[in-house]
């Protein structure tokens, strides 16, 4: 039983320190998957917008016309990196899905400022990802949690994947990165992958069954294990001077924070989490019912360095809910400004390629 010292504070059973009750509700969740299905929302608005535009291609140019929509190169997640290793030794933006690359560098702005925010309040495959682990542990009660033997060696695997793309990227020169994106190849690398799930085949549907499988089992295991782009913006989220903080003082280490954390991060251990595997999805917050304990906060000022006092430097979850959108259409606003956001390809060359995608190979193979 806990003791009542005054109307809001209790003695913590086995601590015996101090705990005072949030005085206000914490909504971050409520804010975070209200995000998470808008932008599944604009991302099925732009999934079936690009699928007509596919078609009126497909049909030979007649029929229904609708406008390409750029957003559709977010699902390109290496054409951004190579756009953006072009942009870097020319200073010129691409003329192919350079809205690949405006999205690319918007993400990982958002990593340099919010910590991995985009895998837990933007990306489709992590809201995915959640809402199956979110199944598993209704049916099982609990999430499984691989041995570390087999963790740590498993999450090496998405920073082998992304140096591989870093390596071969960062070796291609000006004129190749130019020569891969406007090359047949590279104009329907979109209409490549709308395709790879319209026919799908049976070896790569085992493969997404049994990763479905995997992530109702294990918390976040696509996210964990194997996707580079959530390495990348981990490494960049080194950076971050927002982080969850703990309040040593406020804490009553009853540990729930870290009992809910989908990384299985030591948050009721440490002061702040620099963890590369932090995806800012503000459960642990959320968790915590002892007023000014835990934030997602910037640094501490000088004077308050001392007592580890995060409180007035705390983002409330509609702050940073605000960052993510002044990033993300900010990021959209420059590009279509600058008369950027479009692939500059002309209407002729998709009614040549767009019907044949399948047949198009890389250059070389
Ligand atoms: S530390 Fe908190 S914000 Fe980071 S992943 Fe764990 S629960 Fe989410
Ligand atoms: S920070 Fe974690 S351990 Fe401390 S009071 Fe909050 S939930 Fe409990």
């Amino acid at each position: 039983m806990t003791a009542p010292i005054c109307t809001d504070g209790f003695i913590h059973k086995k601590t015996k320190k101090i705990m005072i009750r949030r005085r206000q509700p914490e909504r971050s969740q409520q804010v975070r998957h209200a995000v998470q299905w808008l932008f599944i929302a604009l991302n099925a608005w732009i999934g079936v917008q690009f699928y007509l535009w596919v078609r009126y291609y497909e049909r030979g140019g007649v029929g229904l016309y609708v406008p390409r929509p750029a957003g559709v190169d977010g699902w390109l997640p290496i054409a951004g990196l190579m756009n953006s290793k072009y942009l870097l030794a020319t200073g010129r933006v691409p003329a192919v899905h350079p809205a690949a690359m405006y999205l690319f560098l918007g993400f990982l702005l958002m990593s340099l400022l919010l910590k991995k925010a985009f895998c837990s309040w933007l990306c489709p495959v992590g809201t995915l990802s959640e809402n199956l682990w979110k199944i598993g542990q209704r049916i099982f009660k609990h999430s499984f949690h691989l041995p570390a033997w087999l963790d740590v060696p498993l999450r090496a695997i998405k920073y082998l994947l992304v140096a591989f793309f870093v390596w071969i990227i960062g070796a291609m020169s000006a004129e190749a990165l130019d020569g891969f994106m406007a090359s047949p190849y590279g104009v329907v690398a979109d209409v490549k992958m709308l395709n790879f799930f319209r026919d799908i085949g049976l070896a790569a549907a085992i493969v997404i069954g049994v990763l479905a499988v995997l992530s109702i089992l294990v918390q976040n295991f696509w996210c964990r294990y194997l996707c580079p782009y959530g390495a990348l913006l981990g490494i960049a989220s080194l950076l971050s001077p927002v982080k969850i903080r703990r309040d040593v003082e406020a804490c009553v280490d009853c540990g729930k924070c870290a009992t809910v954390c989908p990384a299985s991060l030591k948050v009721d251990e440490l002061v702040q989490i620099r963890s590369v595997e932090c995806n800012a999805c503000m459960a642990c917050v959320a968790a915590c019912s002892t007023q000014d304990a835990l934030q997602f906060a910037l640094p501490a000022r000088k004077q308050d360095v001392r007592q580890q006092r995060w409180f007035r430097r705390a983002l409330s979850p509609l702050a940073v809910a605000a960052v993510i959108a002044y990033i993300f259409f900010g990021t959209i606003l420059i590009a279509r400004a600058t008369g950027h956001w479009q692939s500059n390809i002309p209407q002729d060359v998709y009614i040549n390629l767009v019907p044949y995608a399948n047949q198009v190979t890389h250059a070389g193979i």
